[in-house]
């Protein structure tokens, strides 16, 4: 250890933030409106309404007010497993012998393994406090619907997960988790929905995918009385919820002044990159403070590097509204890769709007590079990373590599959003040097973004 700073900046929970950032507030060009896919015209307040709950609606539609305070029911509940450390990644930098300082924001500590607890336990309690029977959602990998049902249980709601038919098949022990937590968990396509029964009739061996769950998941809230959807990630409140992170990240670093020079996180539907780099934009947005920020994503669903900025649906079903936002096309089938969790084929309207006007640059990274950097992370740091969490991994030791060579002290923070236990399948397949990497022709991707709507 070669300075005054220690392995793990924790807080106490007296310096936690009482408030979520709101990054909207300080953008000049706001993120685009939901749009109803009708009428091409933006979402209301009441149509909203009626899939999700309404404060959240409020939440979303709040481009305006900077601060909004975290209701004491929440922050009771982040104690238990917040603050997140913030570590210094001293082995790793030792490893690269690399002259940058590298630091790591751990989101993996609670029994979910991953940041997405942070929406969840907030989703819930709105709905909690509407007075909701309970909430349907979907899930892939299975990160969000463990975290959800987590959060369900907490305030005693139900909770339906339409669970994509090959993860619930392949991923039994998730699924055991949920169920533990008290959600109903539901293999997608599923009998219990009009989309469902026609997907099963029209395909009958179909193994289902994440678009399909979520109309499934919309579907079963809008036609069960007390009950709303809720979603995991991409939302404008999600990316609030989220702001915890950069808040703890930003208050832990100013303890002991420090400035990051870089700030990476990988970036599926861009919730945990969001809420990372809130406050930092916030400053860079007002002339304050100057920071790089990189956004990865995996070759194989390249929707910042290779998409386009456009109106697009948020399912496969195209029955959710519109977003413009960074797209491969809603009907975009993304390879089998092992970061489940980045395969969406769009982006937060919020990041989308950013990347828009150069104020967050994005890569994309290979499987392959990815879990050498995973691997290589497990062995000198210790922790066992998911495969999302990854992408930002092997982008730091890139970016961390290039100060060697250029022997620049720059100081880079990275998003560490989970832990990989539930991914060792993927594991097992590197290890065994069975692993491939995806790339997307330009032709894949013209071909889907073609059947983007016109607005
Ligand atoms: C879901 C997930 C992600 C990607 O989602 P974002 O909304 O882009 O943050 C990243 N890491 C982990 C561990 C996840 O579970």
């Amino acid at each position: 250890m070669n300075d005054k700073i220690p392995y793990k900046i924790y807080l106490s929970e007296d310096e936690m933030p009482k408030n979520w950032y709101n990054v909207r507030a300080d953008m000049k060009e706001k993120p685009a409106p939901l749009l109803n896919p009708a009428t091409k015209e933006p979402m209301t307040r009441e149509e909203l309404s009626q899939v999700f709950c309404e404060e959240l609606v409020n939440q979303e539609l709040d481009n305006d007010t900077r601060y909004i305070e975290i209701p004491k029911e929440i922050r009771d509940f982040y104690n238990m497993y917040r603050p997140s450390p913030l570590v210094r990644a001293y082995f790793l930098e030792k490893e690269l012998q690399t002259p940058a300082k590298i630091y790591y924001k751990f989101e993996g500590n609670n029994t979910s393994g991953s940041h997405k607890l942070n929406s969840a336990i907030a989703q819930a309690y709105y709905a909690k406090k509407q007075g909701l029977k309970g909430v349907t959602t979907e899930t892939g990998a299975g990160q969000w619907g463990t975290a959800l049902s987590m959060a369900t249980g907490y305030f005693g709601l139900d909770c339906k997960v339409f669970m994509v038919k090959c993860s619930y098949e392949q991923k039994p022990f998730r699924r055991e988790v949920m169920r533990t937590y008290g959600a109903e968990v539901i293999p997608s396509p599923s009998m219990e929905t009009n989309i469902g029964r026609q997907i099963n009739k029209e395909l009958p061996n179909s193994t289902g995918s994440l678009g399909c769950a979520i109309s499934e998941a919309v579907e079963a809230a809008v036609t069960n009385e007390g009950y709303r959807y809720v979603l995991g990630s991409v939302l404008n409140q999600v990316l609030l919820h989220q702001s915890i992170i950069g808040q703890e990240t930003k208050i832990a670093l100013d303890k002991y002044g420090i400035k990051p020079d870089m700030i990476i996180g990988c970036a599926g539907g861009g919730s945990n990159l969001g809420g990372l780099i809130a406050p930092f934009m916030g400053e860079k947005l007002r002339g304050e403070n100057d920071y790089e920020i990189i956004a990865v994503e995996p070759a194989s669903c390249p929707s910042l590097t290779r998409g386009k900025y456009v109106y697009d649906f948020c399912d496969t079903g195209c029955i959710c509204p519109l977003a413009k936002m960074y797209t491969l096309g809603s009907k975009f089938m993304p390879s089998a890769n092992h970061a489940g969790g980045l395969r969406y084929h769009g982006m937060s309207t919020i990041l989308s709007e950013l990347y828009d006007k150069g104020l967050i640059k994005a890569v994309s990274v290979e499987q392959t590079k990815v879990f050498e950097a995973a691997k290589l992370f497990a062995r000198v740091e210790g922790i066992l990373p998911a495969p999302e969490s990854s992408h930002a991994i092997r982008t730091t030791i890139d970016e961390a590599l290039k100060c060697k060579e250029n022997n620049e002290e720059k100081t880079i923070v990275f998003g560490l959003t989970g832990t990989g236990y539930f991914d060792l399948v993927a594991y097992q397949k590197f290890n065994d040097g069975e692993m491939s990497d995806y790339i997307p022709t330009d032709e894949d991707i013209q071909k889907t973004l073609a059947m983007c709507p016109k607005v």
